[in-house]
């Protein structure tokens, strides 16, 4: 099937380590490691990443400069270059980063939440497109990534179609989050370039808003989410975020791929972040750091089941949930890990609760990558119990840290985290279906109840679960296959036209 490599281009409005702000950067720093890797040549692809350049990315060297169109002018576009270094099983591969720098967009104290959002990545699009040529390299494929790079396929397929240096290129948009959508007032049509004729159901128009999550939307070749199930639930309106409708309309180009994690990042055997190292043949040396972790967070220092939660402290999550369960969680004899930061609301929330159980919640209002990893080690289980939940990427890091899921079965959770069965031994972690504090109570019961009555199948399910392969590996095939896809698409609707 993979008969040449591959030139693709992904675009991202964050990537890790440069700019952080969700998961999508954390897809954005790996998927490409994974693409430059795989592919049955054993060549790897040529991949690429673009993002903006935001004040605190340091150290990236000048490459070029040119004037972008745009807004019914010019604007300048720096191009610095930075790189992320790849390296699977035997192979090594440097990947270009291009930084699209520009002082009035990007120049500012933090990354998003800005009046004129529209603009700058309205600005950062096109800008992205216009690299291309005088950087002489012609993708394949370009993959958009949520609404900040929505413009592109719109882009390629008005200003740039009928140029052919852009017109063999296909497009993959994913949605990681369908509920931010960058909608902006209809006056953003000009700042695209674009007549009154997009202000179309069809095209651009969004409840009166023009949308550039729609523009990805209506006009990549593939649209992808990040887990089959999400792809399934947003083509509903319970889930669809008003583009249920327009989603159901794509279903045939509609795909989900589960994300994958970084497994050498994320490896408890090597892990310097831990106090204590292990693998799935000394999981008795993951109490340690339980304990340590007891420790660190002024808990009592004691062998009980510990429940860990790191998370974005939003609606999504089903907080609400462990709120309502809290009381009778408490009198049982276990503890409870908090890392989250987010909405005011649940950080006070979790601080009034810990106030009533400071010897049984520990918890950290806050973004600390080192104590989530202490965390997703020295736990026993993990809770997700979301509302939704497009992919998730706290499920997969647990796992692989031999620490059992308690999930909500939705999105990527159910993709990924299956039911144990006492009767067969099946199953990696605890779930339920419908959104009730009734079930989670009873999920974690499940789970607790095993734990303390069964602890060798307990030892067993954890190493299992650290046997478990969620690497970037498997998802990277998946993605080249949904680029030969998108291409042979292209090709065709070209052929149409
Ligand atoms: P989302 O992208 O919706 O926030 P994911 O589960 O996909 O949820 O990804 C969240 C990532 O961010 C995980 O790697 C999780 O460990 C990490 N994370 C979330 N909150 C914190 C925090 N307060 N401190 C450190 N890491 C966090």
């Amino acid at each position: 099937m993979f008969d040449r490599p591959l030139k693709i281009l992904l675009v991202s409005a964050e990537v890790v380590p440069f700019a952080k702000t969700g998961g999508l950067a954390d897809v954005a720093g790996s998927l490409p490691k994974a693409l430059a890797t795989v592919g049955n040549d054993n060549m790897g692809n040529d991949v690429r990443v673009a993002m903006p350049r935001y004040r605190q990315i340091e150290g990236a060297a000048y490459r070029m400069d040119f004037p972008v169109p745009f807004n019914s002018r010019y604007e300048t576009a720096v191009i610095r270059e930075s790189s992320i270094e790849a390296h699977y099983q035997d192979k090594h591969k440097t990947i270009p980063v291009y930084l699209v720098d520009n002082y009035h967009y990007f120049y500012r104290d933090r990354m998003y939440m800005f009046d004129d959002e529209a603009e700058r990545f309205a600005f950062f699009c096109r800008a992205v497109l216009e690299m291309l040529p005088r950087l002489e390299w012609q993708p394949d494929i370009i993959h958009c990534n949520d609404w900040q790079s929505g413009p592109i396929p719109l882009f390629l397929k008005t200003h740039y179609l009928h140029n052919s240096f852009y017109n063999r290129i296909a497009t993959v948009f994913t949605i990681h989050n369908l509920q931010y959508q960058g909608n902006f007032p209809k006056g953003t049509l000009q700042i695209l370039g674009l007549g009154e004729e997009y202000f179309h159901p069809e095209r651009l128009e969004f409840y009166d808003m023009v949308s550039f999550m729609k523009a990805g939307i209506v006009y990549a070749d593939i649209v992808n989410t990040v887990s089959r199930t999400y792809a399934v639930e947003i083509q509903r309106p319970e889930l669809g975020e008003r583009m249920d409708g327009l989603l159901r309309k794509r279903s045939a180009d509609l795909y989900g791929i589960v994300n994958g994690i970084n497994y050498h990042e994320f490896n408890p055997r090597t892990d310097a972040r831990l106090h204590r190292n292990y693998d799935q043949h000394c999981i008795e040396n993951k109490k340690e750091n339980k304990f340590a972790l007891q420790r660190e967070l002024g808990l009592p220092v004691r062998d009980v089941p510990a429940i860990g939660l790191i998370s974005r402290l939003v609606d999504q999550k089903g907080l609400d949930l462990i709120a309502k369960i809290i009381d009778d969680l408490m009198e049982q004899n276990i503890q409870l890990m908090v890392l989250g930061s987010g909405e005011s609301y649940y950080e006070n929330l979790f601080q009034s609760i810990k106030a009533r159980y400071p010897e049984k919640i520990g918890l950290y209002i806050g973004f600390n990558a080192i104590l989530a990893q202490r965390i997703y080690a020295g736990a026993d289980m993990f809770l997700m119990p979301s509302r939704f939940e497009p992919c998730g990427l706290g499920q997969l890091i647990s796992l692989r840290y031999g620490t059992i899921p308690i999930v909500r079965f939705t999105g990527g959770l159910a993709d990924t985290v299956s039911d144990y069965n006492p009767a067969t031994g099946s199953g990696n972690g605890f779930g339920f279906k419908d959104y009730s504090e009734t079930l989670l109570l009873n999920t974690i019961n499940r789970a607790l109840k095993l734990y303390k009555e069964k602890p060798e199948e307990w030892q067993r399910l954890v190493k299992n679960a650290m046997e478990l392969d969620f690497s970037w590996a498997r998802s990277g095939v998946e993605y080249l296959s949904l680029f030969q896809e998108a291409m042979s698409k292209h090709l065709s609707a070209q052929r149409i036209a």
